[in-house]
């Protein structure tokens, strides 16, 4: 369902959810799934990501070549997805809560919009999954072939002219805009959930991060003093976005109580100091600048080596 920013704020909605689809909502990549499994290959892709982690090619570059490989009519594509990607075992259950309180979800991916809308009709059923709204890459005919049913006829549409070919930072920035020029006392709260290195453009953008267990983005949030809380399903982010709804906790404290209890479990350097949340309202200047470095396909590890 898509729906103007102006009229999802006039509706007044007390948290806006913005996710990630790939390994957020599903339980597996479905990129890195046909890449490893019909395409050139594991070996390959993770020569790929190498690549990323030095600089010498973007996300947006590395993901080309891994459609590349597929060379599959886009219809056996959705085949493959649908008989093999499974959904968060929370995630329905989010989605009728979520319908029941007016709460907005936006999935902000770098996925192709083909392939989220098939698995979310699939997975969710076609009732629940109109709730969705998609911002993502999509896919565009070209030659020789210039059909999606052709192996050789189509390709990838970024979103956007940035290194991520799709920049998420931008829809959030564009809320959190909007968001502030509303009365205090009518501001929805922005939560985000995402996994890895396609969320880093997001992660500075909203009041609270979940960041799955176990995954690069936990530990570059941590570093970085990102508000954040970890999640190992949808029912945690469930029941905390629950808990921030009623107003028995804040975000603040869900993201302070979230690292202490990875600090506890972690040989990370403790001293960094925290960094203030939603950079654009309070230091534009190093937001643009990590933005810059994040645009130029500069990896979660090389980050954090920094
Ligand atoms: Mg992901």
């Amino acid at each position: 369902m898509s729906q103007s920013l102006e009229s999802r704020l006039a509706a007044k909605p007390k948290i806006l959810f913005f996710t990630d689809f790939d390994g957020t909502i599903t339980l597996q990549d479905t990129n890195d799934f046909v890449t490893d499994n019909y395409g050139h290959g594991y070996d390959t892709r993770r020569g790929i990501m190498d690549e990323i982690l030095k600089e010498t090619e973007t996300f947006r570059g590395g993901f080309q070549k891994m459609l590349d490989s597929w060379n599959m009519p886009f219809p056996k594509v959705l085949e493959i997805l649908s008989e093999n990607i499974q959904l968060d075992p929370g995630f329905k259950d989010f989605m009728v809560w979520a319908r029941s309180n007016k709460v907005p979800v936006i999935v902000l991916s770098s996925g192709m919009y083909g392939v989220i809308d098939t698995l979310l009709k699939l997975l969710l059923g076609d009732d629940l999954a109109s709730d969705l709204e998609i911002i993502s890459n999509t896919t565009k005919p070209i030659p020789p072939k210039n059909s999606l049913d052709e192996a050789n006829g189509w390709t990838i549409e970024f979103h956007d002219d940035s290194g991520f070919g799709h920049d998420k930072s931008l829809t959030l920035r564009e809320y959190a805009k909007a968001i502030e020029k509303l009365p205090a006392d009518q501001r929805p709260t922005m939560l985000y959930a995402g996994d890895g290195v396609s969320d880093l453009s997001a992660a500075r953008e909203s009041d609270l991060l979940f960041a799955k267990e176990g995954q690069d983005l936990v530990t570059y949030c941590e570093r970085e003093g990102i508000p954040f809380t970890t999640f190992k399903d949808w029912t945690e982010i469930k029941r905390e976005t629950e808990q921030i709804f009623s107003g028995e906790k804040s975000v603040k404290r869900l993201a302070t109580e979230s690292l202490q209890r990875v600090r506890t479990n972690s040989i990370e350097n403790q001293s960094n100091p925290p960094k203030p949340r939603r950079a654009s309202s309070f230091d534009q200047a190093a937001a643009e600048q990590e933005l810059k470095r994040l645009r130029s396909g500069v990896s979660v590890e090389d980050a954090i080596k920094e």
